[in-house]
């Protein structure tokens, strides 16, 4: 199958890699040119820009930053929907609002494309190892005609329902989990206040009722665990820029529907005050160091 992948990131670059290894013809693009140089060496074509990317391809992946960026690429003249051919079936991996999902989709229905929206979850090291979660909103037989492809970047591939619902789901996920973050951390730092080994004091909590996959498997603390962004000084990972941008969808989604979120809005809080500090290109865990 032959391939378009726009947005070669943290998460992009490594699902784009699974996919050449899976024998495709993958042509990419990104703004950075140190990770069109890693997608180059790893045997993918560089195109000159995104529509470039959309160019005689069977589907077209997208895996950008934001909202504002899904929007750029796809609508308006210059948008791959007003140039690509509209049998290339269309794949937006980016975490976006539900309702610009919706309006997308809605946009390349009407130029006759069929589009799916299937937002991940398992961070950088599932996007290397493969073993992602998609979470798909879009008709039955678009969600089964992506399932190959989407199987050989990830274990889980989930149909939440009609476009959007992908969306939808993804922004409650990364609320709790950016909660379970602040908890995480709030309930490690009690911990070493009271002279506890963090690692003896993770290793206990995560058999008992606290467990939960930041402590578990993502835990903040560093030197608790290897290969996770805390150990490797936050570098890499999911930003807390990112995440702020989660928690700000799930925000406007609850106002919009008149949903109570308190604990949505106070981690927004946190995490911005931790943002502007400086921190918002590190890991979201690097919230453990988050000043009074
Ligand atoms: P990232 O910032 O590392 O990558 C985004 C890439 O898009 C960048 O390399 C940027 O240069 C590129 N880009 C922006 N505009 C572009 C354009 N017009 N054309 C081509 N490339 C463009 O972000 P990421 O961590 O890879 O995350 C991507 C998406 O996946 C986000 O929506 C994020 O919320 C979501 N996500 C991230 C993680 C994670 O752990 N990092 C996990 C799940 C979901």
């Amino acid at each position: 199958m032959k391939i378009g992948f726009v947005g070669l990131g943290n998460m992009g670059l490594p699902m784009a890699l699974n996919l050449i290894k899976a024998g495709h013809q993958v042509t990419g693009f990104d703004l950075v040119k140190s990770q069109l140089d890693a997608f180059a060496a790893a045997g993918g074509i560089v195109a000159v820009d995104a529509n470039a990317t959309a160019k005689d391809v069977d589907v077209l992946i997208s895996m950008l930053p934001a909202s504002r960026h899904v929007e750029r690429l796809y609508l308006g003249d210059t948008g791959l929907l007003a140039n690509a051919n509209p049998k290339t079936l269309l794949i937006d991996c980016s975490t976006i609002s539900p309702k610009v999902a919706q309006t997308v989709a809605a946009a390349a229905k009407a130029k006759s494309f069929v589009m799916i929206d299937a937002p991940v979850s398992g961070g950088t090291a599932g996007a290397q190892a493969g073993t992602l979660t998609f979470m798909v909103g879009g008709d039955a037989s678009a969600v089964e005609c992506a399932r190959p492809l989407l199987e050989k970047m990830g274990k889980n591939i989930f149909h939440a329902g009609t476009n959007g619902a992908g969306q939808t789901v993804k922004v409650c996920n990364n609320m709790m989990l950016g909660i379970q973050m602040l908890g995480t951390s709030e309930a490690l730092r009690l911990g070493i206040a009271n002279g506890m080994d963090p690692k003896v004091l993770s290793d206990i909590m995560s058999k008992s009722s606290g467990r939960n996959w930041a402590l578990e498997l993502y835990n903040p603390c560093p030197g608790v665990m290897e290969n996770v962004p805390s150990s490797k000084g936050y570098a890499g990972g999911f930003g807390v820029d990112l995440m702020l941008k989660d928690l700000g969808l799930a925000v406007e989604n609850a106002e919009n529907l008149d949903a109570s979120v308190p604990l949505g809005k106070l981690a927004q809080q946190l995490y911005e005050t931790h943002s502007k500090a400086g921190n918002g290109q590190l890991d979201f865990s690097s919230v453990f160091n988050l000043k009074k």
